[in-house]
């Protein structure tokens, strides 16, 4: 007996899956696995909101999987090397296909994985799935990784040629006799307390729900993409981050369906995915380390009432607190919000933005490493191409300008509308007050 393991990671689809097609042409059983093993990611093993996403996303991968006459089994292991080799065993199996992900704990982990199965002479090949362009393939005119966007995104976006999307196979091979699983809900992914339904009612998780999701967006709002994207009351971004981030979906396929789109504001946005990878690998420290290696110095404040008001979106400051609602109902942020409830976190209340970065962790179902590190680091002024420490978001005119009529203050904040106003609280800051102290601390980094 003999078969090829293919391991799903963050490549939950069928479409667009170079592993997969690499096992299929192997002309063996193929046996799709996924491991349960989150304590090898360390602190950013999945939260609780990528938890719901990941059990979701699964169960419509297994029907997928169904329907194509194969499964996918699944296990839960304290060490995925084990669980492979356990499984190697038991089905005879020769080679392991998976998906290249980018996390610094889960490079070496593969690295390690790929090293040991290869003395054993068992085939192991990983796949680019994720990404536009492997990190290590650019490079700035001084041969080092890139750290400012623009000439970034310029040099990809003109020079590669992703391969067209591979259709999803009809048939894949299984085996004689499947080796056993454990059933999806032994994972407990979904949350004891449901404080699920928002995301339930928001979003589909899955492949089909990622494919039809493209294509309403390409129907109709990227046309306005540049003008509404910078407008929460409104639909105007994408909303595929989960979809993306979870891999079901590919950014060669969105590059490929939007062909009259490839220099658009939207098609950077997917740019900036591809830098934040790029960064991560090549700054693997940044996970918890600024950058910037001054501001290892700068002198954050600690908090934790005001932090779990801004967490709890009780912080008295409108946009503030509409994002943060909108975030613990739906799972998701606008990004013009995510930038000023990132600036109002580590500038007015001072606090380090790895609170910020963790609370959003737990919080988004689109939770990426390389993209919430780069975010952070960003809003703090501390990482690549950084918002300078000293441009100070004012949430108030953040609202004026980017929510005039406060259509979606008032849709997160109800009870400014009506007669509940006075349970609102008063602002935990002064904003003038916090700016000036937090450009005073900044000033300390100069010393
Ligand atoms: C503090 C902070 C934390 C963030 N954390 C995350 C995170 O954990 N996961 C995440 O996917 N994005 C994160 N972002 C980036 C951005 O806010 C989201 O990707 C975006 O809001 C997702 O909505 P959309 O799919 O409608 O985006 P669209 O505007 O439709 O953009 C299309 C796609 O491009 C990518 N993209 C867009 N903006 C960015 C960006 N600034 N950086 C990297 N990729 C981007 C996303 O994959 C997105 O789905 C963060 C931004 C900030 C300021």
């Amino acid at each position: 007996m003999s078969a090829t393991l293919l391991w799903f990671r963050h490549d939950l689809r069928l479409a667009d899956h170079p592993a997969l097609r690499a096992a299929l042409t192997r002309d063996k059983p193929v046996i799709p696995v996924f491991l349960w093993c989150p304590e090898e990611e360390g602190e950013w093993a999945p939260g609780g909101a990528s938890r719901w996403w990941l059990h979701r996303s699964l169960t419509s991968l297994a029907k997928d999987l169904e329907k194509a006459g194969s499964k996918l089994l699944i296990r839960q292991a304290d060490d995925s090397l084990a669980a492979i080799k356990k499984l190697i065993r038991e089905t005879g199996a020769d080679a392991v296909y998976w998906s290249r992900r980018y996390e610094p704990l889960v490079i070496e982990r593969d690295r390690r994985i790929k090293e040991t199965l290869r003395t054993e002479n068992i085939e192991v090949r990983s796949f680019n799935a994720a990404l536009l362009i492997e990190p290590w393939d650019v490079q700035n005119l001084s041969g080092k990784p890139f750290q400012v966007f623009t000439p970034f995104w310029r040099k990809v976006s003109a020079s590669i040629e992703p391969p067209a999307p591979l259709p999803a196979p009809k048939k894949i091979s299984a085996p004689a006799k499947w080796p056993s699983g454990v059933k999806l809900e032994s994972l407990d992914l979904m949350p004891e307390i449901p404080w699920h339904e928002g995301m339930a009612r928001t979003w589909h998780p899955g492949e089909r729900g990622a494919k039809e999701h493209l294509e309403t967006f390409l129907e109709g709002p990227v046309k306005h993409y540049g003008e509404a994207r910078n407008l929460p009351a409104q639909s105007g971004t994408s909303r595929l981050s989960p979809h993306l981030h979870f891999g079901e979906l590919s950014p060669r396929q969105v590059w490929h369906a939007a062909p009259k789109w490839r220099s658009s504001q939207f098609m950077a946005e997917i740019g900036w995915r591809e830098f934040a990878h790029h960064l991560l690998y090549h700054f693997p420290r940044t996970t918890n380390e600024p950058l910037r290696s001054d501001f290892i110095r700068f002198p954050w404040r600690e908090n934790t009432r005001e932090l779990a008001a801004w967490q709890r979106g009780k912080t008295g400051i409108p946009l503030v607190d509409a994002g943060m609602r909108e975030l613990w109902e739906t799972g998701w942020m606008h990004n013009r919000v995510r930038m000023v409830v990132a600036s109002f976190l580590v500038k007015n209340l001072r606090m380090h933005w790895l609170h910020g970065a963790r609370w959003f962790w737990d919080t988004l179902v689109d939770a990426d490493l390389a993209s919430n590190t780069l975010g952070w680091q960003w809003a703090a002024g501390c990482g690549a191409d950084a918002a300078p420490y000293f441009r100070v978001f004012n949430p108030e005119s953040q609202a004026e300008k980017f929510d005039p009529q406060s259509e979606y203050i008032k849709r997160w904040i109800p009870e400014l509308s009506g007669e509940g106003a006075k349970s609102y609280p008063t602002p935990i800051v002064d904003l003038k007050a916090s700016r000036e102290a937090a450009l005073a601390a900044f000033k300390t980094l100069r010393k």
